[in-house]
């Protein structure tokens, strides 16, 4: 197909929810993707912090593969040992006891929500609010539709779940506030992603921490985004010497594949039992064959997450430069290992087109914010050219 019959199909037969680019993807290598016509992308978004290990990584590749010839799915009546591979890798490199496996960041989170109530009904706490932060992003789900503290985002879908609470993010303050003796949880995003790479003050989450405990309630991390790596620690929690109660995965994960997971401690993850929770799709082997080969690559030594962090620390000092050159367009740069954000004064949509016809990939998140979010074993060259490009387009604009 051309690249304008897929536009035109897609128009036609495709629900319209995605503001899509007029980019149609045929093939990704690494940190490249190439349209139809073989032109070559630079990759700064990663399938929105998907493939972290780059498109196409060889060494996924061949797992799911070879899985894909042995067993493909079997449901969760019977045991598979992908996912029982993949669960021993996560716990064994992560605060948790226990996994539960299912398709998306919506529904690690959705079963979240759903084991911080069932933990506090076994408890006959009579607690069930859920306290999450404005800017939060949570999913689509009606659940987690309601614990992302964004109103464009509820609109046109009330009547929202009971029982979600909103406090401003990186307010201690606000959170002490809110809690009262029906609270049952915090869930929150170490940054949030889609609410504008917000970072929080460095003893944020220590001080919710010790806040939770002092009212008896939990912590979960919705690490969907900051997780596998993002931030130069294979979890962002273990930048901040504490640990969670519960944390959800999902989209670094796979590789590419479609998983999600929900982790927790034994003491809260108990409150699951058979029957309570469940996933036709939840853990197939094919999808965990994948994620076992990326958390292998991941934790067998400090290579990627060290060239995250290092690469990460360039592209903020090479985006403050460009700032000082055009104070007048960009605002602010923030950003921990290659989860990054750079704040503009005038809206950041025009800036994404104009970098995707020099053939480079960034996104833009709140209007404003451009993101940047390359492959973890991003290299130098690779980020001076999405810098050489920013710099002809902000060179373009006159405000
Ligand atoms: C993307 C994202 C989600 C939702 O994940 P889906 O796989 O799209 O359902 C949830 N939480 C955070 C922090 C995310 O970035």
């Amino acid at each position: 197909m051309t690249a304008n019959e897929v536009f035109e199909e897609s128009r036609k037969y495709i629900m319209n929810t995605y503001k899509r680019l007029p980019l149609f993807i045929v093939k990704g290598r690494g940190n490249r993707v190439y349209d139809g016509e073989g032109k070559e992308y630079l990759d700064f978004v990663s399938g929105l912090a998907v493939n972290n290990i780059g498109h196409c990584n060889p060494r996924v590749t061949v797992a799911f593969q070879k899985q894909a010839q042995r067993l493909v799915h079997t449901s969760n009546l019977f045991y598979t040992e992908p996912q029982v591979k993949l669960a021993k890798l996560l716990v064994e490199n992560s605060f948790a006891d226990k996994v539960f496996f299912c398709n998306s960041g919506a529904e690690a989170n959705e079963a979240a929500i759903k084991l911080i109530r069932k933990y506090s009904s076994e408890k006959e706490t009579g607690r069930y609010g859920i306290i999450t932060a404005l800017n939060s992003f949570h999913g689509r789900t009606m659940a987690t539709l309601t614990a992302t503290g964004q109103d464009k985002f509820h609109k046109g879908f009330e009547p929202l779940v009971p029982g979600f609470f909103y406090v401003p993010f990186n307010d201690i303050a606000a959170v002490e506030k809110a809690i009262n003796d029906k609270t049952a949880a915090v869930m929150i995003e170490p940054i949030q992603g889609e609410g504008g790479v917000n970072i929080p003050d460095r003893d944020y989450l220590k001080r919710l921490r010790e806040i939770c405990d002092l009212n008896g309630i939990l912590l979960a991390l919705d690490e969907v985004q900051t997780g596998i790596g993002r931030t130069g620690k294979l979890f962002a929690y273990q930048h901040t010497g504490i640990e969670p109660d519960i944390m959800t995965l999902a989209k670094g994960l796979g590789g590419g594949l479609p998983i999600g997971a929900m982790l927790a401690k034994d003491h809260v993850a108990s409150a699951f039992t058979p029957g309570t929770h469940a996933s036709t799709f939840g853990g197939t082997p094919l999808v965990c064959s994948a994620a076992v080969e990326v958390m292998k690559i991941l934790t067998e030594d400090e290579i990627i997450l060290d060239t995250c962090r290092r690469m990460g620390s360039y592209l903020v000092d090479e985006l403050n430069n460009l700032k000082l050159k055009y104070p007048d367009i960009i605002k602010d740069i923030r950003g921990k290992g290659l989860l990054i954000g750079m704040e503009l004064n005038i809206a950041g949509e025009d800036v994404v087109r104009e970098c995707l016809k020099k053939g480079v990939i960034i996104n833009c998140t709140m209007e404003r914010v451009l993101r940047f979010l390359p492959p973890l074993d991003v290299s130098q060259p690779d980020i001076d050219k999405v810098i050489e490009t920013l710099t002809d387009v902000f060179n373009g604009i006159r405000i």
